[in-house]
């Protein structure tokens, strides 16, 4: 064709000219609203507020303000015979409500490539003329993506005419221009689709015949695709978070919006499908919209709706713990199967921040063989190799994995992105078949019905993949037909080479996590210590942490609204198990014996000695039994060392001491020293040496406690990104203003130092017990910096190539070096309660009580300790933080340490109770381990029933044997799935139990009472 661009432009502007006749001879309709600033008003509650008149042009809200749309009108004579509905555009998100129920949502934002907003309700098909027009439409002064705008206006409200041919016309020539597009240059295919669309538009003379033009495009369509065509299983979805950059209360609204659209398609088009995941989605919309409830629940029935992934929500999976993880499954899976009868053996997480590498085992043993996702196609370095692909964590556990070729969860089904999408799947050598998610999405919205109609077009279309209207489920099935040897293998973690940030931004979010983990630890072993089961307490608060747990929420990345929520619901949950503690621990406390007592309880599966300090009215002796046991009084306090049994209790006496006289504070060197180390700092805060007094070695090659307050401007998404180039810029150092003992006795030493940094203060107290090598600083931190980092480091005397985190149920290796792009990327990672360099005769670990990002580089570890991204959220982190982090410098490598012990330690602390009444026996152990590289990590009632369920895990990467000995009798004991299903019954003599665990090995055991 000669002068093909030219052609080209015509084309172009034919097809928009032929987009706008599809929708004509507006009529305005008559508009009415009701509006509350802040709260939704339920549709029970539309009767008490007055209707006023609104014209188009004029505002309806602030944003975030909700509001009820009453239009009402007359179909003019003028349109008898044709196709009519109303076009309504408010600006904002709207449902139409039919009979109270949501019906259908409208929508203004559109997908980038497809030009697919929501604003047309179809009425009447073939109009009589005069009909009366009364709709009732719910409003959200929102864009789908939160605050767009500051003020809402009615955009639009008119009866229309739906030209149906101009509409085929209209996604006929948009599908053909996109082939031509996606077409390598030279086809004889492009040429002629360009040929024939130019033929139509000569055609076309002013709309008046549209049936020529279809002639020509339908015969364009019509020509099959090529035999080695991949298959794109198709199905529609509508990525919806949980919250993100609107709050939760608008999640639920966003819900029936999309929902009901997904219906009226459903109803529509015979082969539509349409597939959700997120039990909690599925719960809001049972509480909110019990009608449309029970039309979703139909669907399912029918199988043209699939309830999808196999978790609570789409959780994120490198913050929440191993049990969290676990919960996820347990209460997604427990959800659909109650709820909708599916079972579902599939993990769909298309949009969180990188993989576990516990996960494979987790899923694997909640009855989960596959996973769906795809973000790693948005790695800033280096591309993921795969596709389709097995997936091996760090035990062996293998699940197979589909990484969406199309890169994306939202797709458009335009031809040009199927072409470039069967170019990219590395996997095409040996699959035919790949899954294509498409719709609006993140806010909810879901295909429109553009999407469909594209879809359509493409079942079987030469030049594209074939288009197939599937569940997942069905493509999954196809996909595990494949011969897996021949499917690539990728071992470990899968690390997101991006958003490295949401390891550390709005820490108070992820302390409140770490916090309701541990308490929730501790409550559901109190339940069996004291034969109290509390599941249904704790069922409604797992619920809320699973929630915040999603992939926005807990990686930081949401508007401050949502923080401001989850806040509000971690306090109100950590008060609740406050409470439940202290009756569980009452339940206990039933005899007297007339003197004040301490019950300690430890809830780790392992002995612990500590050194306990705590405050008194005045000096007392304190004894078990009989033993009295030394005591130091300082600072109102009493300080004394203690063994505590794993799982168990152990009670003490406390008896008022005549002449007790407190150990004075005195004026000395500022160091800290015991019989392990002499530990001394310097003038910016920093510990400059750690002196191992066995051997005299110096064990810091450069100091510790070094805090650095770091420019943190990534190029994009704030509160997301670090990037790498922070680190050319020069940090600053704090001030020290003041350095005193604050505690110094036989058992505890406690340096204060008050330190100034950027505009923020840092008071740290670094202790140091007896007969222990571990320095534990806590820090108080007024935070006062946008666009800063502070982090900590220390440079122990040690030279390693990798760096050992903990990560769920065990540990993870990353590299201290360089050497290769994908060592390059890893440049922030993350570990939850330690990080360790170690060679094979010492180590150093640093601890922490909260904290998830870390680097390691050479010899130097950091903590990521705060963030300012002042992006998403203007004020995140700003304020005050309380955490703790330790230095712990140990003999021998991490796996022959006590390292695990220590850090768990750290962050579940001993539980005191003052109390007159005491337990039956002065101490007590549920359960006692032979061997403590296998960790219980929890004891809990079962989901169902009263048995007792035991999660143990292998800790360092080794096969270990493990005698279990209980302490109260069980008739049977069975190992089981993390669903708590049983699997094999265990030998149980003696009330012991003999366990044999591979490396890393997690393994659920049912105690059952008989
Ligand atoms: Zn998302």
């Amino acid at each position: 064709m000669l002068n093909e661009k030219i052609y080209i432009e015509r084309v172009q502007r034919w097809i928009e000219l032929v987009g706008k006749v599809v929708y004509s001879q507006p009529h305005k309709l008559k508009a009415q609203y009701i509006y509350d600033a802040k709260t939704p008003i339920p549709w029970a509650e539309i009767g008490k507020h007055q209707w006023k008149p609104i014209e188009v042009g004029e505002k309806w809200a602030d944003v975030w303000g909700c509001g009820w749309f009453k239009l009402t009108g007359k179909v003019p004579s003028i349109m008898t015979n044709a196709f009519v509905g109303v076009w309504v555009d408010v600006q904002g998100e709207a449902c139409l409500f039919k009979n109270g129920v949501p019906y259908q949502g409208l929508t203004n934002k559109i997908d980038w490539n497809l030009q697919a907003g929501k604003y047309f309700v179809p009425l009447f098909p073939n109009s009589k003329g005069n009909e009366e027009i009364e709709l009732l439409l719910e409003t959200g002064a929102n864009g789908l993506f939160g605050e767009d705008k500051k003020t809402y206006n009615l955009e639009r409200a008119d009866i229309v005419v739906f030209d149906q041919q101009a509409y085929d016309l209209w996604l006929d020539l948009r599908a053909l221009f996109s082939l031509w597009e996606g077409l390598p240059a030279n086809k004889p295919r492009k040429k002629r689709i360009l040929h024939g669309l130019n033929q139509a538009c000569n055609l076309w003379q002013d709309g008046r015949d549209k049936e020529a033009c279809l002639a020509i495009t339908k015969k364009l369509l019509s020509l099959p695709a090529e035999a080695s065509a991949l298959t794109a299983w198709s199905i529609g979805h509508a990525h919806i978070d949980v919250a993100w950059l609107w709050p939760l209360r608008e999640t639920r609204r966003k819900c029936s919006r999309t929902f009901s659209t997904a219906l009226r398609y459903i109803e529509e088009y015979p082969d539509y499908i349409f597939g959700a995941s997120q039990a909690q989605l599925y719960q809001f919309v049972k509480e909110d919209y019990p009608e449309l409830y029970e039309e979703i629940k139909e669907k399912v029935k029918a199988g043209k709706w699939e309830c999808q992934g196999a978790t609570w929500v789409e959780s994120d999976t490198n913050i929440p713990s191993g049990e969290s993880l676990i919960r996820q499954c347990i209460y997604g899976k427990r959800f659909f199967k109650d709820e909708f009868g599916q079972e579902i053996n599939y993990l769909w997480l298309p949009d969180c921040f990188g993989y576990t590498g516990s996960l494979p085992q987790i899923l694997k043993r909640s009855k989960v063989d596959t996973f769906i996702s795809q973000k790693l196609s948005w790695n800033d370095t280096n591309t993921f190799p795969h596709h389709t692909y097995r997936w091996q964590g760090i035990d062996g556990s293998e699940v197979l994995c589909h990484f969406l070729p199309t890169n994306d969860y939202n797709f458009s089904n335009l031809p040009k992105s199927f072409i470039e999408t069967e170019n990219r799947y590395a996997q095409a050598d040996i699959s035919d078949d790949f899954l294509n998610l498409y719709g609006i999405g993140d806010g909810g919205g879901g295909p429109s019905k553009e999407h469909i109609e594209l879809g359509l077009r493409q079942q079987n279309l030469e030049g594209v993949p074939k288009f197939k209207f599937s569940p997942a489920k069905e493509f999954i099935a196809k996909l595990r037909t494949l011969d897996f040897a021949e499917i690539p293998l990728w071992q470990g973690e899968l690390y997101f080479e991006l958003h490295r940030g949401t390891y550390t931004t709005q820490s108070l979010m992820k302390k409140h996590n770490r916090m309701l983990e541990q308490k929730m630890q501790l409550i559901e072993f109190l339940s069996v210590l004291t034969n109290s089961n509390t599941n249904k307490y704790l069922r409604p608060i797992w619920q809320d942490i699973l929630m915040n747990q999603f992939h926005d929420i807990i990686p930081g990345s949401s508007i401050g609204w949502v923080y401001e929520d989850a806040k509000a619901s971690s306090e109100k949950n950590l008060q609740k198990l406050e409470l439940l503690e202290q009756s569980l621990i009452s339940n206990l406390l039933t005899e007297t014996n007339a003197h004040n007592n301490l019950v300690i309880f430890n809830s780790l599966s392992h002995e612990r000695t500590e050194v306990i300090e705590y405050k008194v009215e005045q000096p007392v002796k304190v004894f078990i039994k009989q033993e009295e046991l030394e005591v130091e009084y300082q600072n109102d306090s009493i300080f004394f060392t203690i063994t505590i049994p794993a799982m168990g209790y152990q009670q003490i006496r406390l008896e008022p001491a005549s002449k007790a006289i407190a150990t004075p504070l005195l004026n000395s060197e500022v160091k800290l020293e015991n019989d392990l180390l002499e530990v001394k700092f310097g003038n910016h805060g920093e510990i400059t040496s750690i002196l191992d007094k066995e051997t005299n070695r110096e064990l810091l090659a450069d100091s510790a406690n070094v805090l650095k307050l770091w420019e943190d401007v990534p190029n994009n998404w704030g509160a997301w990104d670090i990037n790498h180039f922070y680190r050319e810029t020069t940090p600053e150092l704090p001030e020290l203003i003041e350095r005193r003992f604050t505690v110094k006795n036989k058992f505890k030493q406690s340096i204060t130092q008050r330190l100034s940094i950027g505009n923020s203060e840092i008071i740290q107290t670094i202790s140091l017990n007896h007969d222990s090598a571990v320095i534990e600083i806590e820090n108080n931190v007024d935070w006062n910096e946008k666009h800063k980092m502070l982090r900590v480091g220390a440079s122990p005397a040690i030279k390693t190539m990798n760096a050992t985190s903990e990560i769920q149920f065990g540990l993870l290796e990353r590299p201290t070096h360089k050497n290769t792009s994908w060592d390059w990327a890893k440049f922030e990672v993350l570990a939850h309660t330690f990080i360790d360099v170690s060679d094979n005769y010492h180590g150093f670990a640093v601890l922490n009580n909260c904290k998830y990002g870390h680097s390691v580089q050479d010899n130097s570890i950091e903590i990521n300790l705060l963030r300012s991204p002042a992006d998403v959220h203007k004020e995140a982190d700003l304020g005050k933080h309380n955490f703790t982090y330790c230095y712990y410098p140990h003999k021998e490598n991490l796996q022959n340490s006590d390292v695990i012990q220590k850090a768990h330690a750290l962050n579940q602390k001993l539980v005191l109770l003052e109390s007159d009444l005491v337990p039956m026996q002065t101490a007590d152990s549920l359960f006692e381990l032979s061997n403590d590289r296998v960790i219980l990590q929890t004891v809990k009632y079962a989901e169902t029933g009263d048995d007792i369920i035991l999660r143990l895990y292998e800790s360092i990467g080794s096969p270990q044997t493990l005698e279990l000995s209980c302490k109260t009798s069980y008739k049977a004991a069975f190992e089981c799935n993390m669903l708590e299903e049983k699997e094999q019954e265990l030998k149980l003599a003696n009330n012991m139990l003999q366990l044999e665990f591979k490396p890393f090995e997690i393994k659920t055991v049912r105690l059952s009472r008989g």
